[in-house]
């Protein structure tokens, strides 16, 4: 297999894809490693409702599209996970259990994870466990939520989800400061 890329993308997720399907129509040389089944995250996603032209859509279904697309560039795929890299003087060397590559750029979109911190959490993930008030949020118009808070930010999507459902039940993480801004937020 040819080691040389003008791009190397870690991650294979939406934005490593949506990043390899630019790079190719700009003519680089692009190489993406993926080691664990293209976003396992998004996977989960029993329904995606935010995608333009494409309502209604699961998981599962949006990203074997957005892999299907990626791949009509035929850009080279590896299915290793990246866990070494380093930097010459116009080259990035990356390495994984089965060999090494070198690029000129390289694009990290290795996606975030967030930790598992109550019991059942992880069996139900896109099944009423959710980790983003605006994409999901609408699944659970008009009825009662909970939402549990590890920084002040994420207040703005209590007050989504206190816009579009009955009841927020908060569970706040650290000191709240300040009033709520809606009435129909109860704390816990
Ligand atoms: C239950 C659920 C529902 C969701 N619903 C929606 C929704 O309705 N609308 C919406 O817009 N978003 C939704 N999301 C969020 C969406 O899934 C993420 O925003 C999206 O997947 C982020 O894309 P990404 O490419 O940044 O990262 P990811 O999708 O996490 O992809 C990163 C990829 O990088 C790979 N990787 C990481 N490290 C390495 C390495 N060292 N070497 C090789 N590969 C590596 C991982 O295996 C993974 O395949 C939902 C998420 C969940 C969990």
């Amino acid at each position: 297999m040819e080691k040389n890329y003008d791009i190397a993308i870690i991650g294979g997720g939406p934005a490593g894809l949506s990043a390899a399907v630019t790079a190719s129509i700009r003519n680089k040389k692009v190489v993406i490693f993926d080691a664990n089944g293209f976003s396992p995250r998004l996977r989960k996603a029993h329904m995606v409702s935010n995608y333009l032209g494409l309502p209604n859509i699961s998981g599962q279904d949006l990203m074997d599209k957005f892999l299907e697309h990626a791949m009509s560039f035929e850009p080279t795929i590896v299915k290793d996970k990246v866990i070494y890299a380093s930097q010459d003087e116009n080259t990035f060397t990356l390495g994984t259990a089965n060999g090494f590559y070198n690029a000129r750029s390289i694009i990290l979109a290795i996606g975030a994870s967030s930790s598992e911190i109550i019991p059942g959490e992880k069996e139900f993930i896109g099944r009423g466990v959710s980790y983003c008030a605006t994409c999901d949020g609408h699944f659970f118009k008009g009825k009662t939520v909970a939402a549990i808070v590890t920084v002040p930010s994420a207040l703005e999507e209590v007050d989504f989800l206190a816009e579009i459902c009955e009841k927020v039940v908060l569970m706040p993480r650290f000191k709240l400061e300040g009033p709520l801004r809606h009435s129909n937020i109860e704390i816990v």
